[in-house]
């Protein structure tokens, strides 16, 4: 990281880095195709001929990554350095302007029976309209000493931020994970969560009086208490005027947290390839972010994933046309169908420039890049290469 920050300069080359979320898969039956191998990617296919390719391992070898470590490790973080809880990534991606010393926390909005035992941690996965309004009846909460902000993110999703005195996020979440049992009560991991703890308890206690009415959100479920983390921005560290086009509200946060502008408002890879082009002439970083990868292959929807990773092909066309110096294409860890969640398996990418050792692979899959240039290796040596091959690394020592 340091040694990144030393070798740095600043110059007009584009760098694009595409994420599949979740793009690493596995065959459904021993011996048979993955999802990027069954998929047809003529687009990619050809980009993949003139690339260097190779496997990443987001977290090191073995390591299942959440999406928040993976995509620090993409942006040439090293993750472990950097505990990214999930209320402050829901908080950064609707634009919350966090404090020091505030702590945030997901909500779901979570439907209850009449003995306060959790039947659904979604609510029925009601619409982000509907969440809206839950958080508006939110407002009515009062914690003596606390101010409390509710703000919807998406469907049954909310973040709630505290602010006040001797709060920490030495917390633990009252999500059972299940259905069936009764929300925990949030304790404190530390002395110093002793207070945050019992915020957090009169603050469900409370909304579970403002919401009794309400169906199927009649309660909430918290996750991922987190204090805003110090974080250098990727101007700090690589001297680059990065933008981030997500459309999911998580991987919007995350790019806030590393100084990345955000382009808001965006829902198709339609959008965001357009906002890509009246973009590229302020930027000289732009992250491309394609959720649905992910999603399917945590439904265990195969077929449903290669689709996406085509559409993502189809989108391809629009990206090269701008020119960028450097694409990077790559995932943030594998999602296979096959085990319905994220994985430590290793993800495929590519890379292209100028100037570049062009290996034998043709195809982009995860057995043609396990015979790339590059074998497998860290997922964050890929901002290392992105920015070497785009000319902003000089040379260390004399
Ligand atoms: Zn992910």
């Amino acid at each position: 990281m340091d040694i990144m920050r030393e070798l740095a300069i600043e110059n007009e080359k584009k760098i694009v880095l595409l994420v599949m979320d979740g793009l690493g898969g596995l065959p459904m039956k021993t011996g048979g195709k993955t999802e990027l191998e069954t998929a047809s990617t003529p687009n990619m296919d050809r980009l993949a001929a003139t690339s260097e390719c190779g496997l990443q391992t987001p977290l090191g070898i073995g390591i299942t990554p959440g999406s928040a470590p993976g995509h620090f490790s993409l942006f040439g973080y090293n993750p472990f350095n950097y505990q990214i809880g999930r209320g402050v990534v829901a908080a950064m991606g609707i634009n919350f302007p966090m404090k020091p010393g505030d702590v945030a926390v997901r909500i779901n909005f979570a439907t209850k029976d009449n003995e306060g035992n959790i039947t659904d941690r979604r609510a029925g996965r009601i619409p982000t309209e509907e969440c809206a309004k839950l958080c508006d009846l939110l407002k009515d909460l009062r914690i003596e000493g606390v101010e409390v902000f509710v703000k919807p993110v998406k469907d049954y999703r909310a973040v709630a931020v505290f602010r006040g005195k001797g709060l920490s996020d030495r917390v633990t979440d009252t999500d059972p994970q299940a259905t069936g049992v009764k929300p925990l009560k949030a304790r404190a991991t530390s002395e110093n969560g002793e207070k945050m703890a019992e915020v957090a308890n009169e603050f469900v206690k409370q909304a579970n009086e403002i919401l009794k009415n309400q169906h199927p959100a009649n309660t909430v479920l918290m996750r991922g208490f987190a204090e805003l983390p110090h974080i250098p921005s990727m101007k700090d560290m690589y001297k680059l005027k990065p933008l981030a086009l997500a459309v999911y509200p998580d991987y919007k946060g995350v790019s806030r947290l590393v100084g990345m502008d955000v382009i808001e408002g965006l829902t198709s890879l339609e959008e965001q390839a357009k906002a890509l082009e009246e973009n590229w002439k302020d930027y000289n970083f732009f992250f491309v972010h394609h959720k649905y990868t992910d999603s399917k292959g945590e439904d265990g929807n195969f077929d449903g994933k290669v689709k996406e990773i085509e559409k993502v092909d189809a989108f391809l066309p629009k990206i090269l046309q701008l020119e960028p110096d450097v694409i990077l294409i790559t995932g943030d860890h594998s999602t296979p169908s096959f085990l319905k969640s994220h994985s430590g398996h290793p993800v495929p990418f590519m890379i292209h420039a100028e100037g570049i050792r062009p290996d034998d692979v043709t195809t982009f899959g995860e057995r043609s890049c396990a015979k790339g240039l590059w074998g497998v290796i860290e997922g964050k040596m890929l901002m290392r290469l992105a920015l070497s091959y785009a000319g902003k690394l000089k040379k260390y020592g004399a």
